[in-house]
């Protein structure tokens, strides 16, 4: 068989390393269902963004809903989008200071597996699934109902969300030192 390399096929057909492991960024014991739902959804790329939806013809628009500057896909709107990125610089100010964006989703997930005496990836993961659920959420109430919200005030409710979660989660020994870690 010419051309024939079982290396290769074998290459080929083992999945790759980040696509291996997602599943620990999506999944964690202290997860928030709805968050990891939406975060599992997302990592697929299944959400219905407008370019998903403008690809089986649903919709003319792929404008993003909340800035209508770029194609609305997966990685701006949840990641590069002016909205999204001024709420990742206040997530990332608390955690890791000297980072600023994150442009794109690989990069955010490896952010989320790093490990840091002040930002253990328990922590990163909570902030990265309640940070994502947060944008598609006012993305949606964007797209519904054309109620546009400040990133800042979207913050606040992940921010609150992030603190509930930890304290509802205080008997688990890996989220014992979160809170302080969180507000400080
Ligand atoms: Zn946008």
């Amino acid at each position: 068989m010419a051309g024939f390399s079982s290396s290769h096929t074998w290459e080929s057909l083992r999945p790759r390393k980040d696509e291996q492991d997602w599943a620990d960024v999506v999944w964690f014991k202290g997860a928030v269902p709805k968050h990891a739902f939406n975060m599992w959804l997302s990592h697929l790329n299944r959400l219905p963004t407008r370019d998903r939806l403008a690809g089986w013809g649903i919709t003319q628009v792929s404008d993003c809903c909340i800035c209508s500057n770029e194609a609305e896909s997966r990685d701006h709107l949840l990641l590069n989008c002016d909205f999204a990125a001024v709420i990742w610089r206040v997530v990332f100010s608390r955690l890791s200071p000297s980072l600023l964006t994150c442009r794109s989703w690989a990069e955010m997930l490896s952010w989320t597996r790093r490990c840091s005496r002040k930002a253990p990836s328990i922590l990163r993961k909570l902030a990265a699934h309640t940070t994502i659920f947060h944008i598609w959420k006012q993305r949606n109430n964007a797209y519904h109902n054309s109620q546009s919200i400040p990133p800042l005030t979207i913050f606040k409710s992940i921010d609150r969300e992030i603190r509930n979660t930890i304290t509802s989660r205080s008997h688990l020994k890996r989220f014992e030192r979160l809170m302080s870690l969180w507000i400080r």
